[in-house]
């Protein structure tokens, strides 16, 4: 039911035309509220019942004609997008379609075209709904284990050391790098943070990703920070490409970082980027894009790239400001042309993490996760135009979902991030937006908890929701705005993960044993089936 007629009356809105009372309401409510101008995205011209219907009968051609491709797979690619839930996927592909211009519903992102799908179940073996570490252990060792835990079996306690010892769990990139192929990682956070620390590192707290975050009883008992364990990778021919944020973890506290000016956080007085590149002239440091797109593919074996002091930004920021930082798309350019160059016949393994659309989310901003996840489809493109399907396994998956949703009964080409515009009583849009019980609008996108409840005071106005807890006006609010905090049900400081599935998609080698509902370790027995192992 809408509830347009419901406006307040102590304001009109001057319609001059002859129109009926409820259009009139509706204007008058359009007018009072005024919120920002929304444009409705066109659907494409082309769409009719033939082209539906020609459509789904190409869709059925498509799939009947599909084999099964068992090829040994030379290379594995496994990219993730941080807390990308499956309601991120859809608003995200909607968005990237208006983006265009289009109505955004109809369009798909580049993962989205792959053959294979399925649905992965994200628990930690101690937890409901998971976290970052013990599910990136999961797809990258094999099993599942703790939340808050690196690369250790679940008889690791969180955060204690003594009990860690011997549960180590060799991770894929481990194995791969001992077997001979080439072995890397690129991601939009630290690269020292849960996801790619799992690729590496063995740690029985996510925290410790440098020296001064080790209790002195870990220290004790001998367990490293994570850091420190990149430069220490000993597997193989060692890690050939590491390209993220977070050059504060690898910078000692008596020096100053080349990005900020500002010392490192280490205690050790080590300095691990010097390190790495004074192993010989095959190995370098980076820190800007400049120099990432300076580097000599053919004759670099081991490139580090650090290009912020924390978390990279968001691909927003990078691209509304004059940032030194690379987006993924070139970073994942550079690591698959770097590692084609280094592993000849031998193949390689890359992890590829768009890691800040979770960050996005905690904060309770939907723009910046989904633009976010278009920059994670503009990679998986770059991926497929690098790669083929004949020898390279591809896998987009997600960790773990979030509380992002998706309703309201928004007309067709609503914009994704608009307030909610339904359709008439005959179906077609209407001309103001429609109202909750309470006389308020009411945007499409939305948390069930976070900040949105009752946001943090400051900020424009526009854009801000007002501090007050509950539902706000949105009168003469931008909701569309990139600073813009969704609505939450519950107050959190932090919005949350969910513990729902997420989806898998493949293609390639063996990409066709994604096929059903399966436990999230199981992508890591399918990348070993994949190369043969
Ligand atoms: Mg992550
Ligand atoms: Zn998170």
């Amino acid at each position: 039911m809408k509830s347009a007629v419901n406006c307040r009356e102590s304001l009109s809105c001057g319609a001059k035309q002859p129109v009926s009372s409820l259009v009139l309401a509706i204007l008058a409510c359009t007018m009072t509220l005024n919120l920002h101008a929304q444009t409705f995205y066109p659907a494409p011209a082309s769409e009719s019942p033939q082209s539906w219907f020609a459509s789904g009968q190409a869709e059925l051609q498509r799939a009947l004609s599909q084999t099964h491709n068992t090829n040994r797979a030379k290379n594995v690619i496994l990219i993730v997008g941080d807390g990308m839930g499956i309601s991120t996927v859809t608003a995200a592909r909607i968005f990237a379609g208006q983006l265009e211009g289009s109505a955004g519903e109809e369009n798909s992102l580049a993962f989205e075209q792959f053959p294979a799908v399925a649905l992965s179940k994200t628990y930690n073996t101690n937890q409901q709904t998971s976290d970052s570490a013990g599910t990136a252990t999961a797809m990258m060792a094999g099993i599942k284990t703790r939340a808050g835990v690196i690369g250790v079996n679940q008889y690791a306690d969180t955060g204690d050391c003594q009990s860690s010892l011997g549960t180590e769990v060799p991770s894929l990139m481990q194995q791969a790098a001992e077997r001979g192929l080439a072995t890397g990682f690129v991601t939009t956070t630290r690269i020292t943070h849960a996801t790619p620390a799992a690729t590496y590192a063995h740690t029985p707290h996510r925290d410790w990703e440098n020296d001064s975050l080790l209790p002195a009883d870990a220290v004790q008992h001998g367990c490293k920070d994570i850091a420190r364990q990149l430069l220490e990778f000993s597997h193989g021919d060692g890690i050939n490409v590491a390209l993220g944020g977070g050059i504060e973890q690898f910078t000692p506290a008596n020096k100053s970082d080349p990005i900020t000016g500002r010392p490192g956080a280490r205690q050790d007085s080590r300095d691990l980027t010097e390190e790495w590149a004074s192993r010989g002239n095959s190995s370098a440091f980076v820190w800007t894009k400049a120099q990432l797109a300076a580097i000599d593919l053919s004759r670099t074996q081991h490139l580090l790239g650090l290009f912020s002091r924390s978390q990279m930004d968001y691909a927003y920021d990078r691209q509304v400001s004059d940032t030194t930082q690379p987006d993924l798309p070139t970073m994942t350019e550079t690591a698959i042309r770097l590692l084609q160059a280094q592993s000849g016949d031998d193949g390689f393994f890359l992890m590829i993490e768009a890691g800040r659309i979770d960050h996005a989310h905690h904060a309770g901003n939907a723009y910046r996760a989904l633009n976010d996840t278009r920059e994670l489809s503009d990679t998986v493109q770059k991926v497929i135009e690098l790669t083929s399907e004949q020898d390279t396994l591809v896998i987009v998956t997600a960790d773990h979902s979030h509380s992002l949703t998706l309703g309201g009964y928004a007309t067709r080409g609503n914009p994704i991030l608009g307030a909610v515009v339904g359709n008439n009583d005959h179906g077609h849009a209407d001309t103001a937006p429609s109202l909750a019980q309470d006389n308020m609008p009411y945007t499409t996108l939305g948390y069930r908890d976070g900040p949105g409840f009752a946001a943090e005071g400051g900020g424009d106005p526009r854009y801000m929701i007002p501090v007050a807890p509950g539902r706000h006006d949105l009168s003469g609010i931008d909701p569309t705005h990139p600073d813009f905090h969704q609505e939450a049900l519950i107050p959190l400081e932090s919005e949350g993960h969910t513990g729902e599935d997420v989806a898998i998609y493949a293609r390639g080698p063996w990409s066709h044993l994604f096929h059903s509902t399966h436990e999230q370790h199981y992508i890591y027995h399918v990348m070993r089936h994949a190369y043969g192992w």
